[in-house]
């Protein structure tokens, strides 16, 4: 599952570092695995960061509550920063591409 996310859609992604914690998006996805297929048809290069979501869409808000990177790590979400000095993680990405998509996450 991470390397249909992280790679393709993240940003942030380094990948000569040692994994570190997954974001709140690549968590909630891991325990998805259904959605494997789903992701790899996702095209890494939208013009909108978000498929087209708003970044306050109640579902994506959903996901990064539970992200551990959330409280203090996560520029995107921290209201201080502007929104022109900050973008969503691949995890995010990668959820509202889903969602973009027309997949129903129950989310
Ligand atoms: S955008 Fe920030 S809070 Fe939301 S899942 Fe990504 S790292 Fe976590």
């Amino acid at each position: 599952m991470r390397h249909l996310i992280c790679p393709r859609l993240c940003r942030y992604h380094k990948p000569d570092r040692p994994e570190e914690e997954g974001c709140g998006g690549l968590t909630w996805l891991a325990a998805r695995p259904g959605l494997e297929a789903a992701l790899a048809g996702l095209s890494p290069e939208p013009a909108a960061p978000l498929f087209g979501l708003a970044d306050d869409d109640p579902r994506l808000l959903r996901v990064c509550a539970a992200c551990p990177y959330r409280p203090d790590g996560c520029d995107f979400r921290d209201p201080a920063v502007s929104r022109d000095q900050c973008a969503p993680c691949g995890g995010l990405r990668a959820v509202a591409g889903l969602l973009a998509a027309g997949h129903d996450l129950d989310l």
